[in-house]
Protein backbone atom coordinates (compact mmCIF):
# COMPACT_ATOMS: atom_id res chain seq x y z
CA UNK A 1 0.00 0.00 0.00
CA UNK A 2 1.45 3.48 -1.03
CA UNK A 3 1.99 5.97 2.09
CA UNK A 4 0.61 9.37 1.70
CA UNK A 5 4.30 10.74 1.15
CA UNK A 6 4.39 8.07 -1.85
CA UNK A 7 0.82 9.57 -3.13
CA UNK A 8 2.54 12.98 -2.66
CA UNK A 9 5.60 12.82 -4.69
CA UNK A 10 3.12 11.70 -7.43
CA UNK A 11 1.87 14.53 -7.10
CA UNK A 12 5.27 16.40 -7.19
CA UNK A 13 5.97 14.46 -10.69
CA UNK A 14 2.26 16.06 -11.67
CA UNK A 15 2.96 19.60 -11.16
CA UNK A 16 6.30 18.62 -13.13
CA UNK A 17 4.95 18.02 -15.99
CA UNK A 18 3.24 21.32 -15.99
CA UNK A 19 3.07 24.16 -18.73
CA UNK A 20 6.12 26.67 -18.17
CA UNK A 21 3.24 29.39 -17.60
CA UNK A 22 1.43 27.76 -14.89
CA UNK A 23 2.25 28.09 -11.26
CA UNK A 24 3.09 23.70 -10.91
CA UNK A 25 0.29 22.75 -8.64
CA UNK A 26 -0.22 18.80 -9.69
CA UNK A 27 -2.52 16.21 -8.57
CA UNK A 28 -3.51 12.58 -8.67
CA UNK A 29 -6.34 10.93 -8.07
CA UNK A 30 -5.87 6.98 -6.66
CA UNK A 31 -9.14 4.36 -6.04
CA UNK A 32 -9.72 2.85 -3.04
CA UNK A 33 -7.21 -0.13 -3.94
CA UNK A 34 -3.85 2.24 -4.75
CA UNK A 35 -4.16 2.33 -8.38
CA UNK A 36 -3.59 5.56 -9.79
CA UNK A 37 -6.48 6.60 -12.17
CA UNK A 38 -5.71 9.79 -13.45
CA UNK A 39 -3.18 13.10 -12.66
CA UNK A 40 -2.87 16.69 -13.75
CA UNK A 41 -1.02 19.96 -13.39
CA UNK A 42 -2.83 23.62 -12.92
CA UNK A 43 -3.28 24.64 -16.73
CA UNK A 44 -4.99 27.87 -16.09
CA UNK A 45 -2.52 29.41 -18.58
CA UNK A 46 -1.75 26.51 -20.88
CA UNK A 47 -5.61 26.47 -21.66
CA UNK A 48 -7.21 29.61 -20.88
CA UNK A 49 -9.74 27.94 -18.34
CA UNK A 50 -10.13 29.72 -15.33
CA UNK A 51 -11.41 26.23 -13.71
CA UNK A 52 -8.42 24.64 -14.87
CA UNK A 53 -6.95 23.59 -11.23
CA UNK A 54 -5.14 20.74 -11.24
CA UNK A 55 -7.37 18.77 -9.09
CA UNK A 56 -10.62 19.85 -10.95
CA UNK A 57 -8.67 18.37 -14.25
CA UNK A 58 -7.69 14.71 -11.84
CA UNK A 59 -11.14 14.52 -10.64
CA UNK A 60 -12.76 14.56 -14.31
CA UNK A 61 -10.33 12.40 -15.57
CA UNK A 62 -10.27 10.07 -12.97
CA UNK A 63 -14.62 9.96 -13.11
CA UNK A 64 -13.97 8.89 -16.49
CA UNK A 65 -12.42 5.73 -15.76
CA UNK A 66 -13.41 4.86 -12.27
CA UNK A 67 -16.47 2.73 -13.05
CA UNK A 68 -19.45 4.72 -10.75
CA UNK A 69 -19.80 7.39 -12.82
CA UNK A 70 -19.05 10.80 -11.55
CA UNK A 71 -18.64 9.54 -8.05
CA UNK A 72 -15.61 8.78 -7.05
CA UNK A 73 -16.38 6.63 -4.27
CA UNK A 74 -13.25 5.11 -2.13
CA UNK A 75 -10.89 7.44 -3.94
CA UNK A 76 -7.95 9.59 -2.65
CA UNK A 77 -6.89 12.91 -3.75
CA UNK A 78 -3.05 13.86 -3.55
CA UNK A 79 -2.41 17.64 -4.67
CA UNK A 80 0.91 19.05 -3.61
CA UNK A 81 -1.05 22.22 -2.53
CA UNK A 82 -4.25 23.15 0.10
CA UNK A 83 -7.20 23.18 -2.23
CA UNK A 84 -8.81 26.53 -2.85
CA UNK A 85 -12.94 26.79 -2.33
CA UNK A 86 -13.98 26.11 -5.67
CA UNK A 87 -11.27 22.58 -5.67
CA UNK A 88 -12.69 22.03 -1.97
CA UNK A 89 -16.42 21.64 -2.97
CA UNK A 90 -15.34 19.88 -5.97
CA UNK A 91 -13.88 17.10 -4.02
CA UNK A 92 -16.85 17.18 -1.92
CA UNK A 93 -19.31 16.59 -4.85
CA UNK A 94 -17.10 13.76 -6.32
CA UNK A 95 -17.73 12.20 -2.97
CA UNK A 96 -13.72 11.57 -2.56
CA UNK A 97 -13.11 9.71 0.46
CA UNK A 98 -9.50 10.97 1.56
CA UNK A 99 -7.72 14.20 0.52
CA UNK A 100 -4.02 14.69 1.26
CA UNK A 101 -2.03 17.61 0.20
CA UNK A 102 1.20 19.11 0.48
CA UNK A 103 1.87 22.99 1.10
CA UNK A 104 -0.80 25.02 3.63
CA UNK A 105 -2.18 28.03 1.22
CA UNK A 106 -2.75 30.97 4.00
CA UNK A 107 -3.91 33.25 1.43
CA UNK A 108 -6.39 31.20 -0.52
CA UNK A 109 -6.90 27.43 1.49
CA UNK A 110 -9.69 26.35 2.01
CA UNK A 111 -8.98 22.70 4.10
CA UNK A 112 -8.06 24.53 7.12
CA UNK A 113 -6.25 27.82 6.18
CA UNK A 114 -9.13 30.32 5.29
CA UNK A 115 -12.05 27.78 5.51
CA UNK A 116 -12.48 24.39 6.08
CA UNK A 117 -14.91 23.46 3.52
CA UNK A 118 -14.40 20.13 2.85
CA UNK A 119 -15.00 19.30 6.95
CA UNK A 120 -17.67 21.61 7.50
CA UNK A 121 -20.40 19.11 9.90
CA UNK A 122 -23.54 20.55 7.96
CA UNK A 123 -22.35 18.33 4.46
CA UNK A 124 -23.54 14.75 4.85
CA UNK A 125 -20.07 13.66 2.94
CA UNK A 126 -16.80 15.15 4.50
CA UNK A 127 -13.49 13.33 3.15
CA UNK A 128 -10.91 13.02 5.56
CA UNK A 129 -7.95 15.25 5.20
CA UNK A 130 -3.87 14.98 5.81
CA UNK A 131 -2.18 18.27 4.88
CA UNK A 132 1.78 19.37 5.71
CA UNK A 133 2.67 15.93 3.23
CA UNK A 134 6.05 16.88 2.14
CA UNK A 135 5.42 20.52 3.02
CA UNK A 136 9.15 21.87 2.60
CA UNK A 137 9.62 19.52 -0.64
CA UNK A 138 5.81 20.82 -2.33
CA UNK A 139 6.78 24.66 -0.81
CA UNK A 140 9.66 24.92 -2.31
CA UNK A 141 8.50 23.85 -6.08
CA UNK A 142 6.24 27.10 -5.61
CA UNK A 143 9.21 29.29 -4.46
CA UNK A 144 11.38 28.39 -7.27
CA UNK A 145 8.13 29.06 -9.67
CA UNK A 146 7.58 32.34 -8.24
CA UNK A 147 11.21 33.50 -7.63
CA UNK A 148 12.07 33.08 -11.76
CA UNK A 149 8.68 34.50 -12.97
CA UNK A 150 7.62 36.92 -10.82
CA UNK A 151 11.09 38.50 -9.12
ZN1 LIG B 1 -8.40 25.08 -6.86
Amino acid sequence: MLSDEDLIRAALSAAAAADPRDVPVGAVVFDASGRELARAANAREATGDPTAHAEILALRRAAQVHGDGWRLTGATLAVTLEPCTMCAGALVLARVDRLVFGAWEPKTGAVGSLWDVVRDRRLNHRPQVRGGVLESACAATLDTFFRTHRP
